[in-house]
């Protein structure tokens, strides 16, 4: 079972490179417990929303 120190950085790292399946599962488990970490979540999904828009609005530039 994940810690929380351990679901944090794994949504962290999950912005720079694909989690393993186990690793999917784990965060997955811990964040349906977890109220600190699914907050923690989704705050990590909406800034890679954000860099994702970023990049495309770069790449629209550069057309
Ligand atoms: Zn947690």
């Amino acid at each position: 079972m994940l810690n929380c120190e351990q679901a944090t950085r794994l949504q962290s790292e999950s912005m720079e490179r694909p989690l393993s399946l186990k690793e999917k599962v784990e965060l997955k488990l811990h964040t349906a417990m977890c109220n600190a970490c699914r907050r923690f979540g989704r705050q990590v999904g909406s800034l890679r929303d954000m860099s994702r828009q970023y990049r495309d609005q770069q790449d629209n530039n550069s057309d």
